[in-house]
């Protein structure tokens, strides 16, 4: 960045931060994009350009960048009392409202809810769970996690262990010893000619049944999964998938860890991405939605069966020995608790459901274009992937880099969207408008044209 002013945002940038999940010498040599401010589904970067946030952020910013009434909640609790902690039998008021409200409209029966900072952390103690809970009943010998190739589960040790992303493995020592992979379940690349998404769905099914065999079932603790697939690439379940996953669940007396960090509070067309795929798991992460990302929070909550067992092991231990400072920080939970108001107040459930399908249908538009292969999604939930030829399902040579070509061309038209190898994927607020869904649409088109004619070039 020879020439820049050595006080410009972007030379203070580089010289003191460290990006993440960034290429950190290339952004040193060549800078990226900060962003000053937002406004609805828009943010605004600090030379005054604006951007339509087609991934919510991280698939995160539901109710978009400028909701006050939840700036109001965060200042009025940061009044009330800003900081307390639910340690040594103590807590706070706004952490137990929380948890009640989370409870009232959780997916299916769940006893408990515990509150951390992070989608990571929540799946962390996921796991931590999953172990306390069969010392607990009595088979510690119930162990081993099974995680899905793709599959992304957060950054901590334990949940980028049981996460299946090749990039987030490559010079970490990770995944640890007790961790297993299953196939991916994108049905669009990975199905042979002719196979259906029922006999894939079986294919994945039997998978998952070998796998478990191999390991002898007696040490298979849990399986995680996303309702559908975040950041593995968009990735909607074949039909019947899930239907057939759980019940090898239950043949081998593995828990079910649903990970809805990203499917939860609306995205995929109902409140959770359970109610969706009709799945019954022992425990559910959430996180993302649940404050509209306006506070770092997530939670875990865990059933009934889960509970007992925790609680009679932490008689027996003396304590439940796990927690977090700041976890169910106040402001964090007075800010969640209003977003889950918000949904409630403005139906935001049936607002995704009004308006997912024109996002479908005005992305579906492009599965001709002779750059896309495949374009499916579930809600405000969507991916489309780019192919060579789509007729053989030949991709792009990864050198080609397709899909960040694609991704760039869109930032300078003003729409930013996530390329995850070649599929493209769009999350936006949950609050998009049609309108907007129409602007997002043409702006996509044009860095599609325009990618096409570098790459045919
Ligand atoms: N689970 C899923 C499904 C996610 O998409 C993510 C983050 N993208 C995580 C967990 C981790 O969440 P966090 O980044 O808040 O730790």
């Amino acid at each position: 960045m020879d020439g820049l002013n050595a006080n410009s945002p972007h030379a203070r940038d580089i010289r003191y931060l460290v990006h993440q999940q960034t290429e950190l010498r290339s952004y040193r040599e060549q800078g990226g994009t900060l962003m000053a401010r937002g406004r609805g589904i828009h943010v605004i970067d600090e030379s005054g350009k604006e951007y339509i946030e087609a991934m919510a952020g991280l698939w995160c910013a539901s109710l978009g960048f400028s909701e006050k009434r939840l700036a109001e909640a965060g200042y009025q609790q940061l009044l009330d009392l800003p900081y307390y902690h639910t340690f040594f039998g103590k807590g706070h008021l706004a952490s137990v409202d929380l948890a009640e409200k989370l409870i009232s409209v959780a997916p299916r029966p769940m006893a408990k809810a515990l509150f951390q900072c992070s989608g990571s952390e929540a799946n962390d103690s996921a796991i931590k769970l999953v172990w306390y809970y069969h010392n607990a009943i009595g088979k510690p010998e119930k162990k081993k996690i099974i995680g899905r190739e793709r599959g992304y589960h957060g950054n901590t040790v334990a949940s980028v262990s049981v996460s299946g992303q090749p990039h987030m493995r490559l010079g970490f020592d990770v995944p640890l010893p007790m961790f297993r992979h299953t196939s991916n379940p994108h049905y669009y690349r990975l199905h042979e000619d002719g196979e259906t998404e029922e006999q894939f769905a079986d294919r994945m099914a039997k998978d998952l049944e070998d796998l478990i065999l191999a390991e002898g079932p007696e040490t298979v603790a849990a399986f995680f999964g996303e309702p559908v697939q975040g950041g593995g690439g968009a990735i909607t379940p074949p039909r019947t998938y899930w239907a057939k996953i759980q019940k090898v669940l239950k043949k081998y007396d593995v828990l079910f860890v649903a990970d809805e960090v990203i499917a939860g509070f609306g995205r995929t067309g109902n409140m959770w991405g359970c109610e969706t795929y009709d799945l019954q798991p022992d425990m559910i992460s959430c996180a993302k939605a649940l404050s509209a990302a306006y506070q770092p929070i997530s939670a875990l909550m865990i059933s009934d069966r889960i509970y007992q067992a925790l609680e009679s092991l932490s008689a027996t231990n003396g304590t439940f020995g796990h927690g977090f400072t700041y976890g169910a920080h106040p402001v964090a939970c007075a800010v969640a608790l209003e977003t889950l108001k918000i949904y409630e107040e403005r139906r935001i459930v049936d607002h995704v459901r009004a308006v997912g399908p024109a996002m479908l249908k005005g992305l579906g538009a492009f599965a001709e274009h002779p750059l896309v292969g495949d374009v499916r999604g579930v809600g405000l939930f969507a991916g489309v992937e780019l192919m060579k030829d789509r007729k053989t399902r030949t991709p792009w040579a990864p050198e080609q880099k397709a899909g960040t070509l694609v991704q760039d061309l869109a930032l300078k038209h003003g729409l930013i969207v996530r390329a995850i190898g070649d599929r493209i994927a769009f999350t936006p607020p949950l609050i998009i408008t049609e309108e907007e869904i129409g602007e997002m649409c043409r702006r996509f088109g044009l860095a599609l044209d325009e990618a096409h004619s570098e790459l045919a070039a």
